[in-house]
């Protein structure tokens, strides 16, 4: 018989032979899922609105799946660990007067973390140093102290990035800046100017990702498109992902667009058949289906629309957001204190099925971040909302 307390000290002394980095790190926390909730709660899972993942409320696109189902009768075979097919559609749509973009400098991720992990691996060595923005995604941390980097978080200005401060931050030891635009979870935004200028001032050997998970969304006619500044920037990486406005988040498939020369060295450290063939076939098929990223961004217009006007009419102020999602807050002093706190709120609405995101590990205590659903998915949220905030108040 093995004596248990054995057992138990030989596990102590393996997780004590773990990497130092990998001791103190916390596994990302996802939105929680529909049917865990359904679980602790006894719901119905088909009775939950989950806005809390930033996901596409209108369902994949009817070409998505058919692509998927003819994919289906070759999966004995590996995928295209090249992507040709995606790679060629991708360069067919981003390429517009301007911009060129070419094979070469796109690197295909499974999902586009993978590709902020790629580049971190490439370039981040212990005690190296990463600049990234206070309030920012919480990958980057994440990939950066996985590889012994050292974070660098410049505070935020008006929850945005101050890209002033970043620069200023960069010192010998950096190595890459993440820029989030616009920004997860305040959905802020960044002009082409500032984007620019901040290029202009970032030294050539320390590189720059341009994380442009939520660009589809975007309208503001001055917003950075990222693509116009990679051809003359060899240290910028752009990455963008079928995650959001393309509905396909399960799937897991992004890319980042580069250099030819920092598009190679990814290519180094990526698994070779990274993103399969079912993410391969519904990206490209998504590509081709204007109407569906169309519908898409016309449904977050109206939802966005709408959840800002409720907020008002509740007295909720929020962060203007350019992406699928809007972080609001709970105040909790003066004259428009609420009474209950954010967490609070959060727990009310999961025991009647509405799932939002905390945000108190983005330093966000009295906010929640809410993604845009359909319309009915936003009046529940909504209507729950309203009865929470008129209970704590009555
Ligand atoms: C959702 C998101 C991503 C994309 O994640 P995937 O791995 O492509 O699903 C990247 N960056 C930010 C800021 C995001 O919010």
């Amino acid at each position: 018989m093995t004596d248990p307390k054995n057992v138990a000290q030989s596990s102590e002394a393996l997780i004590n032979q773990a990497r130092a980095e990998i001791q103190g790190l916390r596994p990302y926390q996802p939105g929680k899922p529909i049917d865990e909730l359904a679980r602790e709660f006894g719901l119905n899972a088909s009775d939950i609105v989950k806005l809390a993942s930033n996901e596409n409320p209108i369902g994949p696109s009817k070409k998505a799946i058919a692509a998927m189902e003819a994919e289906a009768r070759e999966m004995t075979r590996y995928p295209d660990g090249n992507g040709f097919e995606l790679k060629q559609t991708l360069c067919e749509k981003l390429s517009k007067n301007t911009v060129a973009v070419n094979p070469e400098n796109i690197t295909l991720g499974n999902g586009s973390s993978d590709i902020l992990d790629f580049i971190v691996k490439c370039f981040v060595a212990k005690n190296d140093e990463v600049v990234f923005s206070q309030h920012a995604f919480a990958i980057y941390g994440l990939v950066t102290k996985i590889q012994g980097g050292e974070c660098k978080v410049v505070p935020a200005k008006n929850y945005g990035h101050d890209l002033d401060a970043m620069a200023a931050a960069i010192s010998e030891k950096t190595r890459l800046v993440f820029v989030t635009n616009p920004n997860n979870p305040t959905g802020t935004w960044l002009t082409q100017t500032e984007v620019a200028a901040f290029m202009a001032k970032v030294p050539s050997d320390v590189v720059v990702v341009l994380d442009e998970a939520y660009f589809e969304y975007v309208d503001e006619a001055d917003y950075c498109n990222g693509l116009t500044l990679f051809a003359q920037y060899p240290n910028l990486v752009v990455t963008r992902t079928f995650s959001k406005a393309y509905g396909l988040a399960s799937l897991r498939v992004g890319y980042g667009v580069s250099s030819q020369e920092v598009a190679d060295l990814m290519n180094r450290v990526r698994p070779p058949f990274n993103v399969n063939s079912f993410a391969l076939a519904a990206a490209v098929a998504t590509l081709n289906d204007a109407e569906y990223v169309a519908e898409s961004k016309a449904v977050n217009d109206a939802g966005m629309a709408y959840l800002t006007q409720s907020f008002d009419k509740l007295g909720l102020p929020y962060i203007p957001s350019v992406g699928n999602f809007i972080s609001f807050e709970i105040p909790q002093a003066g004259d428009t204190a609420k009474n209950i706190s954010a967490a609070e709120v959060d727990q009310k609405l999961l025991s009647v099925g509405v799932i939002v995101r905390p945000i108190a590990n983005y330093e966000m205590p009295n906010h929640l971040r809410v993604s845009i659903g359909t319309q009915a998915e936003n009046e529940i949220f909504i209507a729950a909302l309203s009865k929470i905030l008129a209970d704590a108040n009555s």
